[in-house]
């Protein structure tokens, strides 16, 4: 899936380094992708610790800073935070400078960072289709992102050549990568994650106002099918919060078109119809399939026991 690269960025800053930040930090700098490596952080914690591991070369509390002489940025803040930011580095980022982003959610993205790009400087909007529910610098690792797709969202501010300088540091990182309209990405991501991370978010929330009544038996009994979704809902706060706020419209289309299914699948219920039931749980079995057929799964039962157990948030 990786080939070789060609580009070699001087100066990557990335602005926030948590999860998503410090395994960009550590996987760029193992395959050689950069020179220098600076970030920023709000958190002195952060800084330190992002120091301590060794994945950055300076850590910077203002993200004006870091971009100082930087030919790649990358935002890797929630996405709220986007345009603040980019008005903060603005007046900092140098002709010829590529940035970009890894936010979960693209077209209000686009819209937040696009009117700060300078004349002379690229924008190219992106989106690693790879996570953990762990957050902060700590919690990143190198592989992270081998063998997951990276969706870029080219706008007015994107020029040929950073389209392909961007995707060959990608692909460096043992990423695919595919061009995708930012509307169509928010349409897809919804369905793929947002929405399930509705769902986890949801059932664990319910089922903790039933505690009174179930007591410690919602726990107990967890690997019955509950403790899947407590993965997805332990997820960042911050994060989650900004998308949905961040993806209103394609998350309400999809939620409306999920509890059109879910009353179909409760009226069979309702009446017996095991046919119902039987033909829609078959139809599912076979997306698993394709989904371990296509290598962003594996077949081997996990419950949870793996080092570092991956999930395709988003
Ligand atoms: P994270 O581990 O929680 O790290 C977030 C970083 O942003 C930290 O450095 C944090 O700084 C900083 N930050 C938080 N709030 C901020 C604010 N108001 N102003 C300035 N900085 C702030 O999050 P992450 O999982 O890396 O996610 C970062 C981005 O990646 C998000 O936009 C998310 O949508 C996207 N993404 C996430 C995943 C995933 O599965 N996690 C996957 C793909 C894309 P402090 O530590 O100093 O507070």
């Amino acid at each position: 899936m990786s080939k070789e690269t060609t580009v070699k960025f001087k100066k990557m800053a990335l602005i926030g380094i948590g999860l998503i930040g410090s395994s960009i930090a550590r996987a760029a700098r193992q395959k050689n992708l950069v020179s220098e490596i600076v970030c920023s952080a709000r958190t002195h914690d952060t800084r330190r610790v992002a120091l301590e591991l060794g994945i950055v070369d300076h850590a910077y509390e203002r993200a004006a800073d870091a971009v100082a002489g930087a030919d790649l940025i990358i935002l890797c803040t929630p996405v709220g935070t986007y345009g603040a930011l980019a008005k903060e580095i603005q007046p900092h980022l140098e002709p010829g400078a590529l940035v970009t982003d890894v936010g979960s959610v693209k077209q209000m993205v686009v819209e937040a960072i696009e009117p700060f790009i300078p004349e002379g400087v690229d924008f190219v909007a992106g989106h690693p289709i790879a996570g953990t529910e762990k957050s902060g610098p700590a919690a990143g690792f190198a592989e992270l992102f081998e063998k997951r797709w990276c969706i870029l969202t080219p706008s007015e501010k994107s020029t040929e050549a950073g389209i392909e300088k961007l995707s060959d540091f990608w692909r460096g990182m043992g990423s695919s990568v595919e061009n995708m309209d930012a509307k169509h990405h928010d349409l897809v991501l919804a369905i793929t994650s947002h929405i399930p991370h509705l769902v986890a978010y949801n059932i664990v929330g319910t089922a903790d106002d039933l505690q009174e009544v179930t007591q410690s038996e919602v726990i107990k009994y967890s690997a019955g099918g509950f403790r899947d979704f407590t993965r997805l809902a332990a997820s960042d706060p911050t994060m989650w919060r900004d998308v949905f706020l961040n993806n209103k419209d394609a998350v309400l289309e999809m939620l409306g078109r999920f509890s059109e299914d879910l009353t179909a699948l409760q009226r069979a219920i309702r009446w017996g119809d095991g046919d119902a039931l039987f033909q829609m749980f078959s139809r599912t079995r076979a997306i698993r399939r394709q989904i371990i057929d296509a290598g962003q799964e594996t077949a081997e039962a996990d419950f949870g026991r793996t080092a570092h157990v991956e999930d395709q948030s988003d």
